[in-house]
């Protein structure tokens, strides 16, 4: 219960407000009410404790079409619809788990059970599936028990698998109705499923010359970090590897960032993901600036930092940093949040439109104008396939926006897709580094030049002419900061220069170290 007063404080306070996230447990919707059982590798009686009837030689049943199917590995996607194939409203990810629910319209109530059967095969070997289900009503998404119900295993799913749906009446007889199965010709056809490959983040401990707590990095804390977080993207895996612990010699930032201290920490990691070629690997600071979340932020805070890269190709930009406390589940929810959060702006995802007119949400600046959905909510179902949890779209919002109870939409999640696919097809030979100078912009737009170190991959993001006094002139890139305003420029330099001028920001009267 300690935790009370910070879980009603934060959401006013707080800046970062992906770290305060944890109404899930008393806002789920609840789990399917079947999990369909699946044979016994040996070919005998499905799973006991699933209660399903066995696969049986049944007729399909008649009285009733099939007339959705959805996949849900953490946004419910849309792949039969009204009948028909639809159009994915977010990717399928081979080998990632989910939830696959078949809907159906019966003519009239059945009284007794049916069995679903799903097939899936993958790689020319056939899997079946099966989930019992005594149909009433036309099914519909707010309610689980109106569908037929199949938890699919991650190795089910692969780019080459396809699936067939039936629904069979053990009580039937004769041949049935072909609107009893998907496709109606029950010749099986392709799911869609995408390879997305996996998120790799490598965590840095970071301990303070000048004292601060330590951050909370062991494996238990960082094995409940990893579910969380694989729980929200888009990826068959999810990595995080706990790099050597770094020892900064900076300030220790504050909860408010009054100090600027914030900035310069980020840049600290920045410089060392910049001279590391590898173009998928994101790295994360994780820092306790006190000994506890409490102490830190028993008012609100600021609970991380993160550059936003302008395209998978910038990835010298990959880097992040946040608070890190665990030892509690509280603390662990609080930390992945913040570490889904600031690892998202480093695919490139600007904050979703949350708003403070929504009861423990705030409003972020820096939104992104794409965003489809009112109040930075996620649109459609989620599922948490760790948890085995429905996350229902009108009690969270999406993990880029400023709420307690946060989530995932598909668009974010499709985003994040396209971004790790990219990132996974790389090639990983990358060229010789440049040299580039940091300029960092300060929010009121005054500017203060920063160290000069490699950089490996191309760069790409918004252009700013960069003048020096020598005459000479560069092309710097411009890439904000997510929470704190301003950001900085990265230019090729000259080799002297006193002072400089960056377009459209002022001009600088400090003469650079
Ligand atoms: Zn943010």
């Amino acid at each position: 219960m300690k935790n009370l007063s910070i879980f009603v404080l934060l959401p006013l306070f707080v800046a970062c407000a992906s770290s305060t996230n944890f109404g899930d447990d008393t806002t789920d919707s609840g789990t399917p009410g079947d999990d369909g059982g699946t044979p016994g590798d040996d070919g005998t009686a499905p799973d006991p404790d699933a209660g399903n009837p066995p696969p049986s030689n049944a007729p399909l049943a008649t009285g009733i079409t099939v007339s959705g199917v959805t996949l849900n590995q953490g946004v419910e996607v849309n792949v039969v619809k009204n009948g028909a194939p639809a159009t994915k409203n977010a990717p399928l990810i081979a080998g990632r788990p989910g939830l696959l629910r078949v809907f159906v319209t019966p003519s009239s109530a059945f009284s007794h059970a049916l069995t679903g059967e799903l097939t899936l095969t993958t790689g020319g070997t056939p899997k079946t599936f099966t989930s019992s289900l005594t149909p009433t009503t036309t099914s519909s998404d707010a309610s689980m028990g109106s569908t037929f119900n199949f938890n699919v295993d991650a190795a089910s799913l692969a780019t080459d698998t396809t699936f067939l749906v039936k629904i069979k009446d053990p009580q039937g007889s004769g041949s049935g109705s072909n609107t009893a199965q998907y496709p109606t010709s029950g010749t099986a056809t392709s799911l869609g499923v995408k390879n997305a490959g996996s998120v790799k983040i490598n965590v840095y401990p970071i301990k303070f010359s000048s004292g601060g707590g330590t951050p909370a990095t062991g494996a238990i804390d960082i094995g409940a970090y990893q579910k969380i977080v694989m729980g929200l993207y888009p990826a068959a895996n999810v990595t995080l590897s706990v790099q050597s612990t770094l020892t900064y010699t900076g300030s220790i930032p504050d909860a408010y960032d009054q100090s600027g201290a914030w900035e310069y920490l980020l840049s600290y990691l920045q410089k060392k993901r910049a001279a590391d070629p590898s173009p998928d690997v994101y790295y994360y600071g994780a820092f306790a600036p006190s000994s506890s979340f409490a102490s830190f932020c028993g008012s609100g805070c600021i609970a991380g930092l993160s550059g936003i890269p302008s395209g998978p190709t910038n990835y010298s930009q990959k880097a992040s940093i946040g608070l890190a406390y665990g030892g509690n589940s509280f603390d662990q929810q609080s930390t992945a949040q913040t570490m889904a959060h600031e690892v998202g702006h480093g695919h490139g995802r600007e904050h979703s439109p949350t708003t403070q007119s929504v009861q423990y949400c705030s409003t972020p600046s820096g939104t992104d104008p794409s965003y489809p959905y009112a109040h930075g909510g996620i649109g459609v179902w989620g599922w948490d396939i760790i948890n085995q949890k429905a996350k229902d779209p009108s009690q969270f919002f999406d993990i880029m926006g400023y709420c307690e109870s946060d989530w995932i939409s598909d668009y974010t999640y499709g985003k994040l897709y396209s971004w790790i696919a990219a990132d996974n097809g790389f090639d990983m030979v990358t060229g010789d580094a440049v040299t580039y100078r940091q300029i960092f912009v300060k929010a009121d737009g005054t500017l203060e030049v920063g160290d000069a170190f490699p950089v490996y991959g191309p760069m790409s993001g918004e252009q700013h002419t960069v003048t020096f006094d020598d005459g000479h002139s560069a092309t710097g890139f411009y890439f904000p900061y997510d929470h704190v305003g301003g950001g900085y420029v990265l230019v090729p330099e000259p080799a002297h220069f006193t002072s400089l001028q960056v377009k459209d920001f002022s001009k600088l009267s400090a003469i650079p170290h």
